[in-house]
């Protein structure tokens, strides 16, 4: 049980994204001058910021006072103030001879036109198709290939629909992780946790009705309702109350030690015959979650340790889908078997 929480707290680890507000990069005051320089004159070292300066704005044109578009170039010119002076400051250090830092939470990335992490985005997109190809071969199976109810013609496998909003909720939440990845600012940050929080929960929900086996609706309310509500709760305070890192980490923590251990310890109690698939996930995606306590910085300005994290999730999001659907095709035909 304690081998099950402890693998729990470190996999969590992997959705817990950044917990600092403020790093040793943006503490420095050279830098610090320089975005203040770099936002009022649209400068960074050598660098123009079109952004930061009026002139590029034709006179007259209509959207030049229109107030989105204000804060649209607003936000532009802050963040390309950022990239450029931490750029310029990281060289600077590197001639010292000094470790890169981390600013504002991340480390010195390069970017790919407006992929401000590139590996990180392009990763998340895959994991995405590979949810969203494991949810369509799930369908597939389910609706189609596995024999169906003769009465009401829909699947005998008492799951179906809850591992359909599953992956939905994965294929959202890789979505907003890419679009995060791609563009820093609050409104894509807070999609990308919000929509964490919610497969998180939800997958917690699915794993304790899966493994406690609950198949009747009203009981199946009784116990996914409190945790529906809690979720809610927690998305809605982050949100619009307080974006506590650190109490998202610990809610996060929870979520998963709970779902993991529950996981563990039916596939081995039930002896599941797709048990080692699953150990394998869990204990694999607790493996690959090392990467993030280690946390280093980005190799050749592109791979760091989150990216690998993200890399390393791409085959595990394929052997759980693989066993999402033996497990279909198990209860299946125990299911048929009985009904003969
Ligand atoms: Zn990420």
């Amino acid at each position: 049980m304690m081998g099950g929480t402890w693998i729990g707290l470190i996999f969590a680890l992997a959705f817990l994204l950044r917990c600092l507000s403020a790093s040793p990069g943006d503490r420095d005051s050279i830098y610090r001058n320089c975005v203040w320089q770099c936002e009022t004159e649209g400068l960074a070292g050598s660098t123009t910021i079109p952004h930061c300066t009026n002139e590029t704005v034709k006179e007259g044109v209509w959207y030049a006072k229109e107030p989105l578009y204000t804060q649209w170039r607003q936000l532009n010119c802050k963040a390309d103030c950022r990239y450029h002076c931490m750029m310029k400051r990281e060289e600077e250090r590197r001639l010292q001879g000094l470790d890169p830092v981390k600013y504002h939470g991340k480390w010195p990335f390069l970017r790919i036109f407006v992929f401000q992490e590139p590996l990180s985005a392009a990763l998340s997109a895959l994991n995405l198709l590979v949810h969203l190809t494991g949810w369509i071969s799930y369908y597939k199976l389910v609706n189609y290939n596995l024999p169906l109810r003769p009465q009401t013609k829909r699947p005998y496998y008492e799951y179906t629909g809850l591992w359909h909003i599953y992956g939905l909720l994965s294929i959202n939440a890789w979505f907003w992780s890419s679009i995060f990845h791609t563009r820093d600012i609050d409104l894509t940050e807070k999609l990308d946790y919000s929509s964490a929080v919610a497969l998180l929960g939800f997958a917690l929900i699915l794993s304790l009705l899966r493994t406690f086996n609950v198949k009747d609706e009203a009981s199946r309310v009784m116990l996914s309702s409190p945790i529906l509500a809690f979720v809610t709760t927690h998305i809605l305070f982050l949100n619009f109350y307080d974006f506590d890192y650190g109490w998202n980490m610990k809610v996060c923590l929870l979520m998963v030690a709970i779902q993991l251990t529950a996981w563990l310890v039916w596939g081995g109690l039930t002896r599941h015959p797709a048990r080692f698939k699953l150990w394998f996930v869990v204990i694999g995606g607790a493996l690959a979650s090392l990467l993030e306590i280690f946390d280093f910085p980005p190799y050749e300005g592109y791979a760091d340790a989150h990216a690998l994290w993200h890399a390393a999730t791409v085959p595990l999001t394929f052997l759980w889908w693989s066993f999402i659907k033996d497990d279909a095709r198990f209860r299946t035909s125990d299911l048929v078997k009985k009904a003969k």
